[in-house]
């Protein structure tokens, strides 16, 4: 199905998607703290504008609001749902920024502001593309079911995983809107696998007493011994898994934070890290303690003296399933050839490197979830003066309308 009127729709419209996309970033969302309600009304009322009514607001709290609409196809058939998060990380070091993270600016093709790439670019495509699809919803054979949801930078909590678990979210297979590009140009990879993410701390026992004492009485200062264990697990761990052919090994950041000791003249008494696994399709959190277990205590075999604890983080950061899809499934050829002809080039199928909704989408719901698929760069999203391709934005739009209309011919 080609279809024509979507794209001619989508044509006209061009100027009034960017300005939407610029409001979105103009309209702060920072998770923490959280709170949504601001920037869906924004999408509310831009919706109700494109003629996209029937809004339905599915909340936790009320000041978590997701956003639902289901655009109803002329014939039966399967549902295709588009998702993007309304939140956005805080702005972090301001100083960092060379214009207002709230004062959206095009520059040399690219448009500035906080959440440009991660993801208010690609939520104003999706609400876009849906508005076009509008137009000739008549010849879908199923429905689409757009997805605005929130809370997906921190907790997933009130969004995510409200939907798929108590609110009961349905759809046959479903699109986030992540940037998917790496560094290199927008749209460069196709996600079909969301890594999975498991945090924990590792805690080292010491002695703590006066620091002129450690010659006369034996005492363990607990951040040398830290430091230690940090080098001996970053040479010794062992992680089990299984390659995968879109993502070869699981990330491993011993140490992304170190703490420990009182200061002169106190023999430090404790000492703990914090450390990130971004792990592979297959992996267990049962499996991936084990290795951790095995290889402390593999460190306790050279140090008798050595007290050290190993605690995963409570959920979700302590563990975030990783998922896939199949590349076979009717949704990624849709996609790989909407692509071609939107930007000429075929993105390569990849894994997508961080967590994503995925994880409770599919995880809860059992959604088949393609993590990314999305204008910007996911290297920009969550630093200071990120941006996305205004191109993009609007090439996005036109991916997700021949993407839909091809999977719900
Ligand atoms: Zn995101």
């Amino acid at each position: 199905m080609t279809p024509a009127t979507a794209t001619h729709w989508l044509d006209r419209h061009r100027e009034q998607l960017l300005a939407f996309a610029a409001r979105l970033i103009a309209t702060p969302s920072p998770n923490p703290p959280g709170d949504e309600r601001a920037v869906v009304h924004e999408i509310v009322t831009e919706m109700h504008n494109l003629g996209l009514s029937d809004t339905e607001i599915a909340a936790k709290v009320p000041e978590r609001p997701n956003l639902i609409y289901r655009l109803r196809g002329g014939k039966t058939g399967p549902v295709l749902m588009l998702c993007g998060h309304s939140d956005t990380k805080p702005v972090g070091q301001r100083g960092e920024w060379r214009t207002d993270p709230f004062e959206p600016v095009i520059h040399d093709g690219k448009l500035y502001g906080l959440g440009a790439t991660d993801m208010k670019g690609a939520v104003a495509a999706m609400v876009y593309a849906t508005a076009a699809l509008r137009q000739s919803a008549g010849e879908l054979a199923g429905d689409l079911l757009l997805v605005i949801d929130a809370d997906e930078e921190r907790s997933m909590k009130f969004g995510a995983e409200y939907l798929a678990g108590e609110y009961g979210l349905r759809a046959d297979v479903a699109l986030l809107g992540e940037p998917s590009g790496i560094a290199g140009p927008e749209f460069e990879f196709l996600h079909l696998v969301s890594r999975g993410v498991a945090c924990f701390k590792v805690r080292v026992h010491g002695t703590q007493t006066h620091s002129s004492l450690t010659d006369r009485l034996s005492a363990v200062n607990a951040n040398q011994l830290l430091a230690e264990v940090i080098t001996r697990m970053q040479r010794e761990l062992q992680l089990t898994f299984r390659p995968h052919p879109l993502c070869s090994a699981p990330t491993i950041n011993l140490a992304v934070q170190v703490e420990g000791g009182v200061g002169y003249g106190v023999c430090p008494g404790v000492a703990e890290f914090q450390s990130d696994i971004r792990t592979l399709p297959g992996m267990t959190r049962a499996q991936v303690e084990d290795d951790l277990e095995k290889c402390l205590n593999g460190i306790r075999r050279y140090h008798p003296r050595l007290r050290v604890e190993l605690q995963f983080e409570e959920l979700p950061l302590g563990w975030i399933a990783p998922t896939e899809v199949s590349a076979d499934h009717p949704l990624v050829p849709a996609l790989l050839r909407s692509a071609e002809e939107v930007l000429g080039r075929r993105p390569t199928l990849s894994a997508f490197p961080g967590g994503s909704d995925a994880a409770k989408f599919q995880g809860l719901a059992g959604i088949p979830t393609i993590p990314s698929f999305g204008p910007g760069w996911l290297n920009l999203a969550h630093g200071p003066n990120e941006c996305v391709g205004v191109a993009a934005i609007l090439q996005a739009a036109h991916i997700y309308v021949r993407a839909a209309a091809t999977f719900l011919a």
